[in-house]
């Protein structure tokens, strides 16, 4: 595979083009924005971890029988996918409740919920990515209504193993972040990265945050937190 020129940079990432027109490299860099780009920073090694931790999450689940956009891991932060156009729609998943869902609703972080919720934010910097209902998503033909009934049976079925993977390596599943995409054909594939950038992580014994909160609340070893996650899930 042919590295390109650049199409696209990211908070998080960059976007190659490559030889082949329906696939592109995405290369994962360390830097770290939150509150909308208003907080800046580097999480030094968190390019490598979330590359590979993406990659091994969409290996399985892609066995577990979801579409993703998936095709190899070229370098310790770069990977080959599948050309999409993203839906503009961040998918939100929650287990339990923290966040902007705590601030919200002026209820406590860490409340179980009996079920998930699902919840979706309009892709849209400019406008601070607001939450967006599915009438609204589809008066804005943002998606259609088979679309959003897909990827929600998608993201639910995410949530399903991610819970249980995670759950074996001490660790609670409490909200993330899902962003779909289109192949040139139509077909809906599960895009993006899952990563601490992108989920709540607790430890399931001590509660102790091993995600991107303990950058956005400065709580310190945020490269720690990142470390531990990778040895227990990828075991390094
Ligand atoms: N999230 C994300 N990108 C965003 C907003 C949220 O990856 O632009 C993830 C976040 O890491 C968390 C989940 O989505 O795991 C729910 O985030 P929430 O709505 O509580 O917003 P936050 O408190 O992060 O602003």
């Amino acid at each position: 595979m042919v590295k390109k020129e650049q199409l696209y940079e990211g908070k998080a990432k960059k976007v190659f083009a490559t030889d082949d027109p329906q696939v592109v490299i995405v290369d994962y860099k360390d830097d770290a924005t939150a509150f909308n780009g208003e907080k800046k920073g580097t999480i030094t090694g968190k390019g490598v971890i979330n590359n590979q931790m993406t990659n091994h999450l969409m290996r399985k689940l892609e066995a577990s029988g979801i579409p993703t956009h998936y095709v190899e891991e070229l370098s310790e932060r770069e990977t080959a996918v599948k050309k999409v156009s993203i839906v503009p729609l961040e998918v939100i998943i929650r287990n339990l409740s923290a966040g902007s869902f705590s601030k919200r609703y002026g209820v406590e972080e860490g409340i179980a919920f009996e079920q998930p919720t699902i919840e979706f934010s309009y892709k849209d910097d400019a406008l601070g990515d607001p939450l967006i209902n599915d009438y609204h998503a589809v008066a804005l033909k943002l998606a259609t209504w088979e679309e959003i009934e897909l990827i929600k049976k998608y993201a639910f079925a995410v949530n399903d193993f991610l819970k249980k993977t995670l759950l074996e390596c001490g660790i609670t599943l409490v909200d993330f972040k899902l962003e779909f995409g289109k192949l040139s054909d139509g077909t809906i594939v599960l895009a993006d990265e899952i990563s601490p950038d992108t989920c709540r992580f607790w430890d399931v014994k001590t509660g102790e945050k091993l995600d991107k909160d303990r950058f956005r609340r400065d709580l310190g070893n945020v490269e720690g937190a990142y470390q531990e996650m990778s040895r227990r899930l990828l075991g390094k």
